[in-house]
């Protein structure tokens, strides 16, 4: 779409606003609107000014004034505003000098693809997710429940994690098999068809929407795949749809990957494959049908693996979620079916097309520009240098004998793990600029000051249960 297509909508939707957005570094949609009269072709070159300084992360208060021009590419018509809105995301320049600005997200997933292909390997990379997500009624802490979060619903009482023994005289899923029994188990069906159809209508192509294995309302909605930045402006849409059509209804939905203790967590398999020139390049005749490239590929996220978490799974909640027992991936290991690996290779279809690395440590706290793109540059790595990723493990990992489990490598445990393997692994990162070190750092500083250490510091309120009376 060019910018006179932006404002031939603008006039056919009968737009009076337009909300220009742009994500930041850690990964939350920002805003503001202006009046569609401040909306012309020079727009989409001049941009509009904000205060960098108020955004976390970013410009020091000296050095405040940013840009963000809008990309006329992204222009949809807003789905729950009451006056008609177009919205634009943008890119994020420096007034002065007018480049990029180094920590705009969306500027790294950019950087990421014009890295792949400068390195003649391919033209474009998906990616597909398949975010998880909670709809919750209501959230409440009761620490005589072993300092565990718990649901309440205000119809039907406590869920809890579905353990209880009563009577099931209200229809709950049973612990462990949310996965997928019919309405009146399924308590959402029209919640998601909801968000579904709201995410068509914006273009955005679903495969699927399901109830998940968890309890209480663990759904899934699943995207079909699409080149790395489109997905990225995609993930931001799908988490901002999904949070206000729950928001309206009374509800709320958390994309944190652990909130409930003894149950699943919420996790965003990612999958990933690179085409040229129209050709899958994962499709070949090695193990499970996939290429020496993608082999390849896997021995990049395997080798990178820790450094990656930091930006696949960000959050000192997401380490709550890679522990053994939940079908989350704890073991750095692939396989072609096996659910308990990191990485899996999908044999639903034989067709090479279809051909792709489901990597299934990441989790939706992440901010989906940096994890796409730090994904990618790890499987380029593996590419480029012919990394092996050595035999695939084609059992469950879960039942191994405790000898063999502890030649696997594992997840990092903590958010904290993952950061110091960042620190010390983000060559890969770094090549062609994509991450620059600045970004690198300022990740690192920026989770350590202001997740890190206010969580380790703060004591937990298990800890009321296991040592108040000491
Ligand atoms: N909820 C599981 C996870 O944390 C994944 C379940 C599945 O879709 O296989 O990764
Ligand atoms: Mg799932
Ligand atoms: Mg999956």
């Amino acid at each position: 779409m060019k910018p006179s297509d932006v404002l031939d909508m603008a006039k056919e939707n009968g737009a009076k606003l337009v909300d220009i957005r742009f994500m930041d570094f850690p990964g939350i949609w920002q805003h503001f609107s202006v009046p569609i009269s401040e909306l012309d072709e020079s727009s989409f070159e001049d941009g509009y000014g904000f205060d960098g300084s108020s955004m976390r992360g970013w410009q020091p208060i000296h050095a405040s004034d940013m840009l963000v021009i809008p990309d006329p590419s992204t222009a949809k018509m807003d789905p729950f505003f009451k006056d008609p809105t177009l919205v634009l995301i943008g890119n994020i320049a420096d007034p002065i000098t007018r480049e990029p600005y180094s920590r705009d997200p969306r500027n790294i997933a950019h950087k990421a693809e014009a890295y792949l292909k400068s390195t003649g390997l391919g033209d474009t990379a998906f990616i597909g997710p398949e975010a998880e997500f909670f709809i919750f009624d209501d959230v409440r802490f009761d620490s005589s429940r072993n300092g565990s979060f718990y649901q309440v619903d205000s119809k039907e009482g406590i869920w809890n994690t579905g353990r209880d023994e009563g009577p099931n005289l209200a229809y709950k899923p049973r612990h462990k098999e949310g996965y997928f029994p019919v309405p009146p188990m399924d308590k959402f069906q029209d919640l998601r068809s909801e968000m579904t159809l709201i995410l068509e209508s914006l273009g955005i192509d679903i495969e699927a929407q399901h109830h998940e294995v968890a309890t209480a309302g663990q759904a899934e909605i699943d995207m079909r795949f699409k080149p790395l930045l489109e997905m990225g402006d995609q993930l931001v849409w799908f988490k901002y749809v999904l949070k206000n059509v729950a928001y309206r209804s009374g509800h709320t939905v958390t994309f944190m990957p652990k909130p409930l203790f003894e149950d699943n967590g919420t996790g965003m398999h990612t999958h990933i494959s690179i085409w040229k020139d129209g050709t899958p390049l994962f499709a070949g005749d090695k193990y499970a049908g996939v290429s020496q490239e993608a082999l390849w590929g896997i021995g990049g996220i395997l080798k990178h693996c820790k450094a990656l978490c930091a930006f696949t799974n960000p959050t000192t909640n997401s380490y709550k979620r890679l522990v053994p027992g939940f079908e989350a991936p704890v073991n750095l290991a692939y396989s072609s079916r096996n659910r308990s690996a990191a990485i899996r290779i999908p044999m639903y279809s034989a067709s090479p097309k279809a051909k792709r690395i489901e990597f299934r440590t990441p989790d939706p706290s992440c901010n989906g520009y940096l994890a796409f793109s730090a994904v990618l540059m790890a499987v380029l790595d593996g590419i480029e240098n012919k990394i092996d990723p050595g035999d695939p493990l084609d059992k469950d990992i879960y039942g191994l004998p405790p000898e063999e489990l502890a030649e696997i490598p594992s997840a990092p445990g903590s958010l904290e793990e993952a950061l110091a393997a960042l620190k010390e692994d983000s060559e890969f990162l770094t090549k062609g600029d994509v991450f620059t070190q600045d970004v690198i750092d300022m990740w690192i500083d920026y989770k350590t000051e202001n997740e890190v250490n206010p969580v380790k510091l703060r004591p937990h309120p298990h800890e009321f249960f296991l040592y108040y009376d000491i």
